[in-house]
């Protein structure tokens, strides 16, 4: 296939094994996964199964920027919103999806402006998973308040999807993290050789939507970190006039693009 916006590079080893997809780049910003997928292609032999490489939004990955015209990130639906459908954005992924529905598994590779510490995103079913990312963070919940994510989408379809956000968006920690989480990944599914590491020390979250945006962003009254606990009950920003709060004990998560609100859980 001609992608439109997309670098595909496919691994088989024609052995039987799993088919596994391993994203960067949704947002184009976030480059550490980017740089990741650089350094461990040439280098990953694949001895069983095979392994979807994708740079997911060339042109943002190009500009350095989130997204051009649409946050990629959510729209990876069978049923795309009409403001979706025409954009960059949602034509690439309609192309992507068409990769994500031959998969048993994908690791989307993210970073974040907001956060020192990486942590994964993904369901409940997914958790005999999480111990392959030496993250101390787990958030479930992410597919009702971010749907649209190309995890969700292999989630929707009964499948296994992470989203990794791999630490700030353009530190060689990061870089370093998001090539550990797909080394371990891919040991763990027995793709490639070598033993995972096991990280099993994490906290677990359970995030919730709280508000929904009715004039297309909230405006932050100041800078708030994911993770960080509130102390009181806290005004958060405004939706034009109108004041939105979080209540003591909510810990805040994504304050810069779309706020949730997270329960630390026991599992
Ligand atoms: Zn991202």
């Amino acid at each position: 296939m001609k992608y439109l916006n997309s670098k595909v590079i496919l691994k088989d080893s024609k052995i039987k094994g799993p088919t596994v997809a391993i994203f960067a780049g949704v947002h184009g910003d976030e480059i550490s996964g980017v740089r990741a997928l650089d350094y461990l292609i040439p280098k990953i032999e694949i001895k069983a199964g095979k392994v979807y490489f994708v740079y997911a939004n060339l042109k943002a990955i190009k500009q350095d920027k989130r997204f051009i015209e649409y946050n990629l990130n959510r729209c990876f639906l069978d049923k795309q919103k009409k403001e979706m459908k025409n954009t960059l954005e949602g034509k690439t992924a309609k192309q992507l999806m068409l990769v994500l529905k031959k998969c048993d598994y994908v690791l989307d590779l993210h970073s974040s402006p907001n956060q020192d510490d990486p942590f994964v995103l993904c369901e409940k079913h997914c958790l005999d998973f999480v111990s392959c990312f030496p993250v101390p963070r787990v958030v479930m919940g992410t597919i009702v308040t971010h749907p649209g994510a190309s995890d969700g989408y292999l989630v929707n379809n009964g499948k296994i999807g992470f989203c990794l956000e791999s630490g700030p968006l353009k530190s060689k920690k990061s870089v370093d993290l998001a090539k550990k989480s797909v080394i371990n990944f891919l040991r763990k599914l027995k793709v490639i050789d070598g033993v995972e590491e096991v990280f099993k020390k994490k906290k677990f979250y359970f995030a919730k939507p709280f508000y929904t945006v009715k004039n297309g962003s909230i405006k932050l009254v100041k800078k708030f970190k994911d993770f960080q606990k509130l102390k009181k009950k806290t005004l958060i920003g405004y939706d034009g006039e109108t004041p939105v709060y979080l209540e003591k004990n909510d810990i805040v998560l994504f304050p810069g693009t779309t706020i949730v609100k997270c329960k630390e859980i026991k599992i």
